[in-house]
């Protein structure tokens, strides 16, 4: 019970139970210094396995005496080991390294289960007044605090990591691992403004799979779901850190390209067509021809375009695209003036 509540701290405090220990050396040195003792000890449940037999140190031989006697549920002092009738009779008091004095304080966890001790250690009989007696429950408080504020320090961290990996859950696609159509349209109005006050060009490319519903029916959904996968791979492989894919729909991508001219967005389209279209995707015994076609809109051309309307403007040069026989790119323009 007790070695379980101490791994638990350990473990809410991101440590192992020796680790822990190590964490608490300034305490044990100020009690070792305050109390003029051989050794001050903090241990944590039954951790003898951690004191090899082979090891022979005066302080390896000390922790093995204090994980070898019960831990204290209430403070204990033994002044003269000799005549305290539980410990008399341990080898390490009748025998080398003849242990005389013992004194032990349960250390709480913050729920109020003792989950160790702080444990002063001498080699001759010692007297343990009324004021050792507070400055160590003093002490003890005081490693009661460093584990409290270790295992919250823990569990924040614990949390923002939780966070983290929600946030990103939340703005990545299940599938295919790129932007998800809420995270490309928020990166899609952040760069509209960057861009905007910056005074610099934003494009984008609207990107759909040529005829993918034929794969779908003759292959299933499952093949179909394989070749988006590498789909989005391929075209991701086209694209610079500074620049954004995102699945818009279900076989739509949306390219977002800050601080890039409309010239350099045709080129980032044409390579990504490229990239498709060049070779065959080849999964298990199937080959897939794949094609996309794709629009791209700037502010270049719409400067006064919000990100809404850029989009809109590169959906119809999409399909403009997919009208002029799909694998090929169409460049958003402006509309023709009325004839009256
Ligand atoms: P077009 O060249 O005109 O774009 O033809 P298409 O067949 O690609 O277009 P259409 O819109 O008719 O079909 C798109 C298909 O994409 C239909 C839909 O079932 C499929 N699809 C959408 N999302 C997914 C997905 O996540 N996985 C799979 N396997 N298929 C999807
Ligand atoms: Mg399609
Ligand atoms: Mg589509």
């Amino acid at each position: 019970m007790q070695a379980d509540a101490a791994t638990l701290m350990a473990e809410l405090a991101g440590a192992s139970s020796a680790e822990t220990e190590q964490r608490l050396l300034p305490i044990q040195r100020i009690g070792r210094r305050l109390f003029g003792v051989a050794n001050c000890l903090i241990t944590f449940g039954d951790a003898r396995a951690n004191s090899p037999e082979n090891e022979r140190s005066m302080a390896s031989i000390e922790a093995a005496f204090c994980y070898s006697v019960p831990q204290p549920r209430v403070p204990m002092v033994v002044t003269d080991t000799r005549n305290e009738q539980s410990l008399r009779g341990h080898r390490l008091v009748f025998g080398a390294p003849y242990i005389r004095f013992y004194v032990a304080y349960p250390i709480h966890g913050s729920d109020g289960t003792p989950i160790g001790s702080i444990s002063l250690i001498d080699y001759a009989p010692r007297a343990f007044s009324d004021e050792d007696q507070l400055l160590l429950a003093d002490l003890t408080q005081i490693v009661e605090r460093e584990l409290q504020v270790r295992s919250m320090n823990a569990f924040q961290l614990d949390l923002q990591k939780k966070n983290k990996t929600l946030r990103r859950k939340s703005l990545i696609d299940p599938l295919i691992g790129t932007w998800n159509r809420g995270a490309i349209m928020r990166i899609l109005a952040i760069e509209s403004v960057r861009c905007d006050k910056v005074g610099v060009p934003l494009s984008l490319i609207v990107l759909d799979l040529d005829f993918f519903k034929k794969i779908n029916d003759s292959y299933g959904h499952p093949a179909g779901d394989t070749v988006l996968v590498k789909v989005a791979s391929r075209l991701r492989s086209c694209i610079r850190p500074a620049e954004a894919l995102g699945r818009y729909g279900g076989e739509e991508f949306l390219v977002v390209l800050p601080a890039t001219s409309e010239a350099t967005a045709m080129a980032v389209a044409e390579r990504m067509r490229r990239a498709i279209a060049e070779q065959p995707e080849v999964i298990g015994e199937a080959s897939f021809n794949l094609s996309i076609s794709a629009g791209v809109a700037s502010t270049e051309t719409f400067p006064a375009a919000a990100a809404e309307e850029l989009i809109s403007r590169a959906d119809v040069a999409l399909y403009a695209a997919k009208d002029a026989g799909r694998n090929c790119v169409r460049q958003a323009k402006p509309d023709l003036p009325e004839l009256s």
